[in-house]
């Protein structure tokens, strides 16, 4: 293979990495005309729907400015993956804009961002069409491109008082994680959360499952009140959610006692997919829960009277404001 770097200047051509890096990084699956062109061109079916989903990932805001490219690569990956499983679609193709210092354009920077897209890519099926690479700080977004049979995506907007509202997963372990990044002399001992980090695993087959059952879904990634506040608006419903319900990891219950239970209400980063199920579709999945063909918890109800109020098993109940500010992460705050 030959070398991406300039005899002459030293300096990477952008032309031979994007051949080398990106060209033939995933098999091109319902690609007509991929890399090398223009403009993309992908062939999508005719009783489908295209779901398109953009996230950005800064340095020092969306991963510690210390994260190997690797990791880079992996997250952000993720993370837009995670947007097209609440949409119950499936992931099909993606383009990535990259922006970079000249200090990390290395062609063993290059290799290891590139291996930790293919790695996510192969286990989602999805194949990389194209993309920008400029110079600048350093800046990673990915716009996603997922199908779904017509009219069955998962929306945010189709939640009604009475539905019960399940989680996947646990919660709780993205705001560890961060918390375990942040205290250099936890990370040997976090493996798991740190694993989380980088790589939460997208709910993929989780929200295809979950098509024609779920009346509403979204991903958590601001923290399970403030994502649940969006179905709870867009729906013009509240909810009650059974402070005793929340799952979380047996280990973070034990390792972080006291921090544990806030993490679960208002952590981000943790990625699950958090839905409503209208009652005559709740045996069904309690059904599928008990199989083990979805692993899922009942955290409460959606109400008809709008507001979130969070209930404990002595009876006790706490009203949750639905502001923004006091619920998750805000970008400009
Ligand atoms: P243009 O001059 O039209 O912007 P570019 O030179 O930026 O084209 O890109 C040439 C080709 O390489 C295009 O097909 C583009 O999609 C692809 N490409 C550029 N950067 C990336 C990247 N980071 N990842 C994947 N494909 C890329
Ligand atoms: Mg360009």
């Amino acid at each position: 293979m030959s070398s991406c770097v300039d005899k002459a200047s030293h300096r990477l051509d952008e032309f031979a990495l994007i051949e080398r890096y990106f060209k033939d990084l995933t098999p091109q699956v319902g690609v007509c005309l991929g890399i090398g062109d223009d403009a993309a061109i992908v062939e999508c079916s005719a009783d489908s729907q295209l779901v398109i989903a953009t996230d950005t990932l800064l340095e020092s805001v969306h991963f510690p400015a210390d994260t190997n490219a690797y990791d880079i690569g992996r997250r952000a990956l993720c993370v837009n993956l995670s947007d097209l499983a609440a949409m119950g679609a499936k992931p099909r193709w993606f383009t990535l804009a990259l922006s970079l210092p000249s200090r990390l354009a290395t062609e063993a920077w290059f290799d290891s961002l590139s291996r930790g897209l293919a790695d996510i890519a192969a286990s989602a099926g999805c194949a990389l069409v194209g993309g920008d690479t400029t110079r600048g700080p350093l800046s990673v977004t990915l716009t996603l491109l997922g199908e779904v049979p017509v009219a069955q995506a998962l929306r945010r907007d189709g939640a009604m008082a009475g539905d019960y509202i399940y989680v996947t997963g646990t919660l709780g372990d993205g705001a560890a994680a961060l918390h375990v990044l942040k205290n250099e002399s936890k990370r040997t001992q976090q493996s798991r959360l740190l694993e989380h980090f980088y790589a939460p695993k997208p709910r993929v087959s989780e929200g295809i499952q979950l098509r024609g059952i779920a009346s509403a879904c979204i991903d958590i990634s601001d923290g399970l009140l403030a994502d649940l506040a969006h179905i709870c608006k867009l729906s013009r419903v509240g909810a009650e959610i059974q402070r005793a319900q929340l799952p979380v990891h047996p280990e973070l219950r034990r390792d972080f006692l006291q921090q544990h239970q806030h993490w679960a209400l208002y952590g981000g980063d943790d990625y699950q997919l958090c839905f409503t199920v209208p009652p005559d579709r709740q045996p069904h999945v309690e059904k599928l829960i008990s199989a083990q063909r979805l692993q899922a918890t009942a955290i409460g109800t959606i109400t008809a009277s709008k507001g979130m109020d969070l209930l404990d098993i002595d009876g006790g109940c706490e009203p949750i404001g639905m502001a923004e500010h006091t619920l998750g992460y805000n970008h400009f705050e």
